[in-house]
């Protein structure tokens, strides 16, 4: 049985002004109800420590991940 991917979604520390005009939950349970995935999570900014610190624990080799940003 193939795995579904993870969906996560940056938000830009929710600061960015490409992200103003984004309904952030609407986006989320939308991937959550209408797209194949095991489930759909949200961190606030990837490409900082603590982004690589998640990435670092939580991806795994063998898994399929779907990145928004
Ligand atoms: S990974 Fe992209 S979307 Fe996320 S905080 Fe960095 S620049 Fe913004």
């Amino acid at each position: 049985m193939s795995k579904k991917p993870t969906f996560i979604m940056c938000i830009c520390t929710g600061q960015c002004p490409g992200f103003k005009t984004l309904d952030l939950w609407e986006l989320v349970n939308t991937v959550r109800r209408e797209m194949d995935v095991e489930y759909a999570i949200v961190h606030p900014q990837l490409c900082v420590d603590d982004g690589d610190r998640f990435i670092k624990d939580y991806i795994q080799k063998d898994g399929l991940y779907i990145i928004g940003a």
